[in-house]
């Protein structure tokens, strides 16, 4: 038995038996100090004074233990706006590790006029064998047609592949319109799917980056003015209406305001399926970042950061159940990247890195703060993003026979977001000089340790691709 990490290696053997002793087990549902027994990738015993013998033991005293994080929205090795997001899959899903986030899930997007294979085969070319954390995808369908049509139940039953996303804006490249969304949506739910959305209005959103380009207006804060809440309440409530219609179950990814999820809200009661997720820069950060000059392109994302009055209903939101999934977007960009917009808002490659600090971010601004308690932190962490993408119970809790992906946190260590000790390669951070309360100080991915004391145990190759099932809410 060894009981500590020998600190001149950064490799540790594949124990077949783990025992972790008398820490805090925080599930959505549960709140209890347990003993946790691991044999393999999964976890077989959970209880008081467990009497098992095991390969290593951890002794997690005073800390809690959580269910691993998953982020169910990210942009890994993407091509977008002639460049690639900087984060591949090794530097991105390692940093989400050391932040206690364990799964991903990235975005394949279509090209208009190819078939969702070949973007398929295009993603899986950058990310086999390169992640170190778990990850799946989600299909951005970007040109619904009769081929198209025809790939739809191949990808669910076939790939693991369950959710679709859309496009209501980037007209061109990535939009599709509503007639196009109607026979998505019929489409995927004949087979129990899920179809997720960008909802902002893309008509609008070109109409008032023309204007403000055409008065010579190209400084970040018109990323800002292009986007108003009303393009997304919009889009939103149009979404909902027509999974309502189509009875499909509906998802929207990264809300921001206060219209949008009152839009949500409406459906609701007309029992209208439709899920949402925020992401931790929208309850955190808001609009006068770009009040600045340049430095604002940092934050320039779509959509963009809104008002506190934002924050306030986005929080709310969470605590009634109508948001559901925390994520982060993540798709950083070097400063150098964002430079491309130095002379042009619209040239500015839209997205932050936050794939490393969302889980840390989270627990200090929502439970530290007293705005959520610990099993709503759960849930929006990982519970609901893995039964709303079919993994739940592998993923997403701690139970007996799950995946064991665990989070062994400090709830009272305080430390700095900082660009010089992030995991992330991008060269800024959007959160540098942020005290956060609460700290992941071991990580644990199918059995295995992976983080131990700001140290990264797996090497590429580690991660697993995880074919999902259909959701579960
Ligand atoms: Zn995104």
């Amino acid at each position: 038995m060894i009981d500590c990490i020998p600190f001149f290696t950064n490799t540790l053997p594949n124990f077949m038996s783990i025992l972790i002793r008398n820490g805090r087990v925080i599930t959505a549902s549960e709140n209890a100090i347990a003993d946790i027994f691991i044999e393999g990738e999964t976890i077989t015993a959970i209880g008081t004074r467990l009497e098992q013998t095991a390969d290593y033991v951890i002794d997690a005293s005073g800390k809690y233990i959580f269910p691993g994080g998953i982020d169910p929205h990210v942009h890994l090795d993407m091509p977008f706006m002639g460049t690639s997001s900087s984060d591949n899959y090794e530097t991105g899903t390692r940093a989400a590790l050391y932040g206690g986030t364990t799964m991903v899930i990235d975005f394949i997007l279509q090209t208009q006029g190819k078939s969702l294979r070949h973007a398929l085969e295009a993603w899986q070319g950058r990310s086999n064998g390169n992640a170190v954390g778990d990850y799946s995808f989600h299909m951005a369908v970007t040109d619904f047609n009769d081929q198209t049509k025809e790939e739809i139940r191949e990808l669910i039953e076939q790939e693991g592949i369950t959710s679709f996303k859309t496009f209501m804006a980037y007209k061109g490249a990535l939009m599709i319109d509503d007639r196009q969304m109607i026979g998505l949506m019929q489409e995927v739910k004949k087979y129990g799917g899920l179809v997720t959305v960008h909802a902002t209005n893309g008509d609008m959103i070109d109409y008032l980056i023309a204007k403000h380009r055409s008065e010579g207006k190209m400084a970040p804060l018109y990323h800002y003015l292009s986007q108003p809440e009303v393009t997304e309440a919009e889009a939103s409530g149009r979404f909902a209406a027509l999974a309502g219609y189509t009875e499909v179950n509906g998802y929207i990814v990264h809300m921001t305001c206060e219209g949008a999820l009152n839009a949500i809200r409406d459906a609701a009661k007309r029992n209208h399926n439709v899920k949402a997720e925020t992401c931790i820069q929208y309850l955190m950060l808001d609009a006068s970042l770009y009040e600045q000059n340049f430095e604002g392109a940092k934050w320039v994302m779509s959509p963009p950061l809104r008002e506190k009055k934002d924050q306030a209903a986005l929080w709310g939101g969470i605590n009634q159940g109508a948001i559901q999934v925390v994520a982060t977007d993540h798709c950083p960009f070097k400063w150098e990247q964002k430079l491309m917009g130095k002379d042009d808002f619209s040239k500015i490659p839209n997205g932050h890195p936050a794939i490393e600090h969302r889980m840390e971010l989270l627990f200090s601004e929502g439970v530290a703060k007293g705005k959520i308690n610990l099993s709503k932190f759960v849930e929006v962490n990982s519970t609901n993003a893995a039964k709303i993408f079919g993994m739940y119970p592998q993923k997403g809790t701690i139970g007996i026979g799950s995946d064991a992906d665990l989070v062994i946190f400090d709830p009272s260590e305080k430390h700095t977001i900082s660009a010089q000790t992030h995991h992330m390669n991008v060269d800024y951070s959007a959160y540098e000089g942020v005290e956060v309360t609460g700290k992941v100080k071991t990580v644990l991915l199918r059995g295995k340790v992976v983080i131990d004391n700001n140290q990264c145990l797996a090497e590429k190759g580690n991660g697993k691709y995880i074919k999902r099932k259909t959701t579960a809410m």
